[in-house]
Formats: C-alpha cells, structure tokens, sequence
C-alpha cells in the first residue's frame, strides 16, 4: 500500500504513528453535498440554539484539554503546557463567539434620507477553511468559532501532519450537538485544494499558511468570484526604545522567540534595538539562552520543543547557514542537534543587512534576530523593510512615543511593550503579504456574511 502524505509522525522522536486513507472524490463529494444541506437548516437555526452548541464545544475543550493536548504535542511537538493554554484559548473563543454573536449580527438601522433601512447580516454557504499545523486547535476554532455562530457551515482542510486534532474536532462538534454537516473534517493533500475552491457548493475560503498556498486559492477564489481571507506569514519588528528596561525586553523579546519552537507567525522575529545598547542588551540574551533548556516537549520545564517536522527543521538550519554564508554573525546555535528528533539550536544571529536574504525572509523556527539602530527613522525604516505585515511591538517606557512609533509600523497589529499576542475579542490579521482579512473580535464574524441593505419606504 503506498503511504500516506496524511499522517502522524512525532517530531519528539520522528517515528510514525499512525497514517490516514486519503479521501476518495466521491467521498469529498458526498462531505461538501452534506455540508451544504446542512446549511439550509442551520442557516435558520436560532441564535440560542448556535451558541448552546458553541458552549458545548467550549465545555468539552476544558474537560478534555489534558488529552487534547497531548494529542497537539504528540502530533507537531510543540510543549505541553502550550498545547494546554492553547485549547484553553478555543473554549474562551467559542464562548466569545457564542456569548456575543447575537448582538454583533443583530440588524444594523441606518440613518438615511429615503425611509427606513438597515442591514440584515445573512449567512452565505459552505466555507472552505484550510489551516496549518502550527496551532492545530486554535487555527481551526478561530475559523469555525464565528462561522458557525454566524450560521455558515464549514468544511476543514487542515495541515497533513495534524490529522488527529483535525479528526477530534468534528467529533467534538458532534457530540456537542451540531448537526451532521455542521462541521466536517476533508482528508485531503494540499495541492487537491484549489480544485474545491471552483464547486459551486462552496461559498467562500479562508486560509492560514504560506504565501504560495494563499496565492494559489485566492486566484482559484478570485476567477470565481468568491471571497477570500488570507493569513499568511510574517516577521514581526520589536523595536526597543531608548528608555526600555533592557532586561525586560531581553526576556520578553527571547521567549516571546522560542515559544512553539519559534513557529510562530506574530513571533518577534525582528528585534530592533539602540545601537548603543548592543553590546549590554547582548549580554543578557545570551545569559537567558544559556538557561533555555531543549528537550522533551512533555516535560514541565523544557523551554524549547523540537520543530514540526524533520523536514521543518532542516529548512530553518539551511536558512541560517545561508545567513552565515552571506555574512551575517551567527552568536549561538544554528546546527540541527545531534539526537533523534527534529531539534534545532536556540539560534541567536546579528549582523543582518539588507544583502543578505534573513534580512526579508521569515524564518520560521527559534532563531532570534538582532538589528541596530541609530535613529528612530532608521527603527522604523528596518521594521517596514520586508514584504510582511502581520504584527508588531514597540517596547519602552514613553508610551506616547510608542504608540506615535505603532502608527509607523505597516503591520495589522501593533502591541506595546508585549509581543503580538492574541485574544478572542482583538482582531488579528495581516496587511501587506501577510495577508488580508481579520479573524477573532466583532470583525471575525463580519468577513462572510452578506451585509444586506433592506430599505423600507
Ligand atoms: P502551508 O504549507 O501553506 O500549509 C498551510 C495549509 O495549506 C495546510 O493545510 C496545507 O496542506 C495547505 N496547502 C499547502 N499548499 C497548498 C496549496 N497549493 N493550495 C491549497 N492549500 C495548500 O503553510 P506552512 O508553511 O506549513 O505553515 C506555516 C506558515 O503559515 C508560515 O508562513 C506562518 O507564518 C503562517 N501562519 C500564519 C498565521 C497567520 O495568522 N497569519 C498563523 C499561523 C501560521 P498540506 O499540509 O496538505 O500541505
């Protein structure tokens, strides 16, 4: 029987755990004929009756959120105790989603001169969601979570190395209530994608993932004159101002870089600091990464987990070596451990100027980059100096000046004095390549409904 792309392997240790049938067309088929029924009754299902489902989901993530998420980390490595506050994190969306929904698509009067009008927010279909692995539960729930409160149904194509947390899902939905169609789980490779966006069952998609994969579905979208939203990736800036508390900035700026083994996309990828601070701010970063403890991502106190796959960690250790090739100062780390799994080194590099490609590129793994400036312009000119545009922070004590620095900064998201972080009532999302679209806050639930005018005179 030839192997499946769709299968669990530990990152931990690399061994395979279980594979997955890849679905059938006829399969696929009959899932999105389901799901499309689906929405014909549970586009007129109550509010209440949503939102009891999405409570249920909720309750059932904290009951369960030991197994859950052991399961994340059995299946892309991340520490336990991250997968843990992750699925904390969903049941809090789905409770956001189904405490507020009513209200966020109550009808909207209008003030206008011709009779009366407002806006009835109506559901409009099947969305296909794809997500990637890196936050397996949280990517589909900040998808689903609005979604299906606003009434749409959703089937998820998640990442081929997550396929346990995708499947546990659905299974949640179900014994949550949501009737069957509701929300469905599609075994699929990524490159079958595109051809699903073109069935007119299908409303709309919604990616999260690279710039290729966000490419090729917003044109399949876009020749049929779908909507879309794209997450893509990023490279946040985290400019240090002159006033900042250097060695706060050294622990918020080095784990906020290695948490899920750097992968992910509002990490602070970029820090950006007072030339004249380099050397003192560089003895604190690397006094912190010589405490950084890498190792088994169930154990309480590791800090650094393995990457997603083997193939993720050799990708990031070619994009170091590059770096070093072309110059830059590789301080710490840069090499794959010599044990099993899919480790890297904490790796800290400086040096990093605009010939070189770790100056635009993400890098999506526990590498901290340092930059310098000499002048606020020069912070802000290296901040906008990629093609991303995600998140953001500025940190210092000023906070005027930092939020007057925040405006400069052409990302989505700006935080001050914290990294990008993530909450289910503040939007997030991209400008820029990084994407557009915003997913949690009242604007997650606005992005696929249809806004209609109805005018009374
Ligand atoms: P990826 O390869 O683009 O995969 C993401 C999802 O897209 C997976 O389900 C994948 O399926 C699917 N896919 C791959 N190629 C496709 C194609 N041609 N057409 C349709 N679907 C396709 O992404 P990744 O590199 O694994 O994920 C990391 C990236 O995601 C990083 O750049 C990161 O910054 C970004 N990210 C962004 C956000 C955000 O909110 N902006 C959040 C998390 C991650 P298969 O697994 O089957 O290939």
């Amino acid at each position: 029987k030839k192997a499946s792309s769709i299968k669990t392997v530990n990152p931990f240790n690399n061994e395979t755990v279980k594979e997955f049938d890849v679905m059938s067309n006829e399969q696929v088929d009959q899932i999105i004929g389901r799901a499309d029924q689906a929405f014909k009754s549970w586009k007129k299902t109550s509010f209440e009756k949503r939102a009891q489902v999405l409570h249920k989901v909720a309750s059932i993530l904290r009951t369960k959120k030991e197994e859950l998420g052991k399961l994340a980390t059995l299946e892309m490595g991340k520490l336990l105790k991250e997968s843990i506050y992750e699925v904390e994190l969903c049941a809090n969306i789905f409770d956001y989603y189904a405490d507020n929904g009513a209200k966020f698509l109550a009808d909207h009067p209008l003030d206008t001169a011709h009779g009366k009008a407002f806006l009835a927010y109506e559901p409009i279909g099947v969305l296909l969601s794809v997500q990637p692995w890196n936050f397996p539960f949280y990517q589909i729930t900040r998808s689903a979570a609005p979604n299906i409160m606003a009434g749409n149904t959703m089937v998820l194509k998640h990442a081929s190395n997550v396929p346990q947390c995708a499947q546990i899902m659905e299974d949640i939905f179900l014994e949550a209530g949501a009737p069957k169609g509701v929300y469905t789980n599609l075994f699929i490779p990524g490159r079958d994608v595109e051809r699903l966006v073109a069935d007119p069952r299908i409303a709309a998609v919604s990616l999260t993932g690279s710039e290729p994969a966000g490419a090729s579905i917003a044109s399949a979208a876009g020749s049929k004159v779908k909507k879309s939203t794209l997450e893509l990736g990023g490279s946040d800036p985290f400019i240090i101002m002159e006033d900042a508390d250097l060695d706060d900035a050294a622990k918020t700026t080095v784990y906020g870089r290695m948490w899920n083994a750097g992968q992910v996309c509002v990490s602070p990828k970029r820090v950006i600091l007072p030339e004249s601070k380099k050397a003192e701010f560089l003895d604190k970063v690397k006094a912190i990464f010589g405490t950084l403890k890498v190792g088994d991502p169930l154990e309480a106190d590791t800090d650094v987990a393995p990457l997603s796959s083997e193939k993720a960690a050799e990708d990031v250790a070619a994009q170091v070596a590059k770096a070093a090739e072309q110059g830059a100062n590789v301080v710490i780390g840069g090499h794959r451990i010599d044990r099993a799994g899919a480790f890297l080194e904490p790796t800290l590099i400086t040096d990093i100027t605009p010939k070189m490609d770790a100056y635009f590129e993400e890098i999506f793994g526990p590498v901290y980059m340092l930059h310098t400036y000499k002048n606020v312009d020069e912070a802000i000119e290296i901040a906008n100096a990629t093609e991303f545009g995600l998140g953001g922070s500025v940190f210092g004590k000023d906070t005027d000046k930092a939020v007057e620095i925040a405006r400069q900064i052409d990302t989505g998201m700006v935080y001050i004095n914290h990294v990008t972080g993530i909450a289910p009532e503040l939007p997030f999302g991209g400008t820029k390549n990084s994407g557009y679209g915003r997913e949690q806050s009242p604007a997650g639930i606005y992005e696929f409904v249809n806004a209609k005018l109805i005018r009374v005179t």
